[in-house]
């Protein structure tokens, strides 16, 4: 059996944080607003694991208001929630994500998140892809308040 889940994240930029997406640093000068590292990409590749397993979302398994998450490696938080699903009997096969932001530019960091994000999960390499695009200037994207991410996730019943 296959099962298809969809995430979605996004978060503010502010200064004195570093730029953390799919585990890795992106150099930026400023970095995302959040309880734990603000990871944006493993947040919504996490809510698409659990989703496509009707096994809830990343604020329920690990709450924002829970010390414990403070500056948490989000790349281990989706580990964790993987193995929740594997747990479950379901093994993740395939992901699909998009970063959408005005700034940085991604594309040298893409093939590397996604490599990143695969050996993290234990798949193997290319189960990940990461896309980038911008949001034409529009909305709170285009003004470079934040960015937000999409992600799709295919498990398929051990
Ligand atoms: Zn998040």
């Amino acid at each position: 059996m296959t099962r298809v889940g969809i995430g979605y994240d996004s978060h503010r930029f502010i200064e004195g944080r570093p730029l953390i997406l799919g585990g890795l640093t992106i150099p930026h000068g400023r970095g995302l607003a959040g309880h734990s590292d603000a990871d944006a990409v493993a947040h919504a590749l996490t809510d698409a694991i659990l989703g496509a397993a009707g096994a809830g979302n990343i604020g329920q398994l690990f709450p924002d208001d829970d010390p414990q998450w403070r500056d948490a490696d989000s790349m281990e938080l989706l580990r964790t929630a993987h193995e929740l699903v594997r747990g479950r009997g379901y093994t993740l096969t395939q992901a699909d994500l998009t970063v959408i932001t005005e700034q940085p530019k991604l594309t040298p960091h893409l093939g590397p998140m996604g490599n990143a994000l695969a050996l993290r999960l234990g798949l193997a390499s290319g189960s990940v892809s990461v896309k980038a695009k911008t949001n034409e200037g529009m909305g709170f994207i285009g003004r470079g308040e934040g960015l937000a991410v999409i992600a799709v996730a295919l498990l398929e019943a051990r």
